[in-house]
């Protein structure tokens, strides 16, 4: 075996461990969680074996078990959880794949690979908080989106996927180019949904969009053709030949208390769904982003960044960073459903979930945010309640659209404030988020909205509901683990007599909300959990257009693959990035010929 020889353009492991952690030296991994996470020394035995191992049975892990079988490899896909989907089951199905689809040519859409590679690599496209939503994408990673994205679309449906029928459009698009709508939507027919514990009811199932009618025939036709799923199988590190160099051998998991190590005969695929559960992770990229905030798609599936982790251990590199805090689209958002721990505006955990113990309540949706004010965890208004997140680009936001040309940048109207940063813009002290928000609103604002104040609709148990008959004694009844200083009362009072005196003159002296339209007067009051959520994780491990992973050296990693949220340089919300690069990973995995 060739071992790699350092010099002084080379960059070990070891040296990012210390960069990136100063003074903290090979333990830098510790604190994120995963302890275990370093680099596995050779097992003396395998537990189990397959030319391919997967990690992950989601958006990515899934097409890539089935790529991989059908190039003749035999396959074990592991997931950490006790059902395959991860946040591809909960999704809303929408998969932005174009390029030109049989569906596009049917509904007369222009569209071509190279149209594609265009949009998703237009620098000038920027959103008006200033963020350019492909500038710093890899044209790599990109282009060999742009080539499989329509044969990924023919792919999933010879594959058992049913899409509504039809035209594509961009409901539940962002950043997925100005030229041509692509949106694609996975009929669950009649599978039971996770969050609701059952099917959409019989006239519904194949005009809906929901993630289950991608998950379940893609886990059909893997189950099929005699991929071995194995559940509650979390991997817990990679195995390879040195630790920072030679191939990638299989991995380390652990099931049931028991350490399963599997061997893979030609290759890992990392489809572990990115890194937005892992506080200190996600805080590499950015610091605001603290304890408090909420992640979509928890608690079913938790993106812990394990798959980052563990193949940084043997050397790998993350890379696209700057996409990861892109203030656009539903990167984070405003919580839609408040009360409860998880209030991502498109999931609620419904009472029949198997989830909802869980979870906890199935929360108050806010239909009309001049029915709260929102304020912060020393009880004072931040903004105006009923803005929103930023959008992000899609078909035909920018018009005229000239590719490329600085224009679309210079007409942009530049606007700079938003719900995230006021949200997180703290509170003066040493905390770098912004802590707890919560929902102020009186017992006139429930009526209006028709909420029932109550489990399972709120969350009372866990701290994420609090009712009182006074706004004093309900700023001292707030107190969960987030809540890191007492709310002082008067404040809340104060902000409270404030945003009155602003209904009486009908216009908002802070924060120019529209016509603040109704006081919070009513007996009882209430205070519901609305911190912001995040959603996607932009940002994850260096990979080539193979899907291969890179090392700190610009170097492939033999034997290691990645796809998904878990892949850097590709700021795509979603499903369809994850489908075409699990394909390609299963793909090229599947071909590799390893001697010995
Ligand atoms: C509520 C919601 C709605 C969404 N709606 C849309 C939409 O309409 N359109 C769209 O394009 N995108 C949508 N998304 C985003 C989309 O679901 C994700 O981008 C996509 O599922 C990511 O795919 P993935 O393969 O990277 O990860 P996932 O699909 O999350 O799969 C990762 C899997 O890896 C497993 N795993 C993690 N760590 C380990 C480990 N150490 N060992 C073993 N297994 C592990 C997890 O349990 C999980 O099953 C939505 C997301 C959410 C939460």
């Amino acid at each position: 075996m060739k071992r790699n020889r350092p010099d002084q353009n080379q960059f070990s492991r070891r040296d990012f461990i210390k960069t990136t952690a100063t003074g903290a030296g090979a333990a830098a991994l510790t604190g994120l969680g995963v302890e275990s996470m370093k680099a596995e020394g050779r097992p003396a035995h395998w537990d189990k074996e397959a030319d391919v191992v997967i990690i992950g049975a989601g958006a990515t892990g899934l097409p890539a078990a089935i790529q991989a079988v059908e190039g003749g490899a035999s396959v074990i896909l592991i997931d950490a959880n006790t059902d395959v989907g991860g946040h591809a089951i909960l999704s809303g199905g929408n998969v932005a794949l174009g390029g030109g689809t049989s569906r596009q040519k049917k509904y007369g859409v222009v569209d071509s690979p190279d149209i594609l590679f265009s949009d998703l690599t237009d620098w000038s496209v920027v959103e008006p908080n200033g963020f350019p939503d492909y500038r710093y994408n890899d044209k790599e990673v990109i282009r060999a989106f742009a080539d499989e994205s329509a044969k990924t679309y023919e792919w999933l449906v010879a594959h058992g996927v049913t899409f509504v029928e039809k035209a594509p459009d961009t409901q539940g698009g962002h950043a997925c180019g100005n030229s041509a709508p692509r949106e694609n939507h996975a009929a669950p027919l009649g599978w039971a949904l996770p969050q609701n514990g059952g099917p959409l009811p019989p006239d519904k199932g194949a005009v809906t969009s929901s993630g289950v009618g991608l998950i379940r025939p893609l886990e059909a036709t893997a189950r099929k053709l005699g991929v071995q799923i194995l559940l509650e199988h979390k991997m817990t590190g990679i195995v390879r030949e040195n630790p920072n160099s030679g191939r990638v051998l299989g991995i380390s998991a652990s099931s049931q208390g028991k350490t399963v190590n599997i061997r893979a005969r030609k290759g890992v695929i990392i489809g572990t769904g990115g890194h937005s559960s892992n506080v200190n992770f996600r805080r590499i990229f950015d610091p605001r982003l603290t304890e408090e905030y909420q992640v979509a798609g928890e608690p079913w599936s938790f993106q812990d960044a394990s798959g980052e982790i563990a193949a940084m251990a043997v050397g790998a590199s993350l890379w696209g960073a700057y996409n990861q805090s892109g203030e656009f689209g539903q990167n984070v958002t405003k919580a839609g459903w408040i009360g409860c721990q998880y209030g991502y505006v498109n999931l609620s955990w419904q009472p029949d979930s198997p989830i909802f113990p869980k979870a906890g309540a199935s929360g108050l949706f806010v239909k009309d945010y001049q029915n709260v004010i929102l304020v912060n965890l020393i009880g004072r208004r931040f903004y105006d309640e009923t803005a929103g997140q930023f959008p992000a680009n899609n078909y035909n936001s920018i018009k005229p659209y000239v590719p490329y040309s600085y224009l679309n940048a210079a007409n942009l109207k530049y606007s700079p404030s938003n719900f995230l940063n006021a949200a997180m813009a703290g509170i003066g002290d040493t905390h770098a988020g912004g802590g707890p928000i919560w929902a102020i609103f009186d017992s006139d604002a429930a009526t209006r909205e028709g909420w029932r104040v109550t489990p399972p609709f709120v969350d009372v148990a866990r701290g994420y509901f609090y009712s009182a008959d006074t706004l004093v004694e309900l700023a001292g009844k707030i107190a969960n683990k987030y809540q890191r200083v007492p709310m002082p009362p008067d404040a809340l009072q104060e902000t409270v007599t404030r945003y009155n005196s602003f209904v009486d003159a009908g216009k908002d002296a802070d924060f120019a909300k529209p016509a603040p339209k109704y006081k919070i007067q009513t007996p009882p009051f209430h205070a519901a959990w609305a911190t912001p959520v995040i959603h996607d994780t932009r940002s994850g491990l260096r990979i080539n257009a193979k899907c291969q992973v890179v090392d700190l050296n610009g170097s492939v990693i033999p034997g290691l693959y990645c796809g998904g949220e878990s892949a850097g340089g590709f700021s795509l919300h979603g499903l369809a990035r994850c489908a075409v690069q699990g394909r390609i990973a299963g793909r090229n995995a599947a071909a590799e010929t390893v001697k010995g």
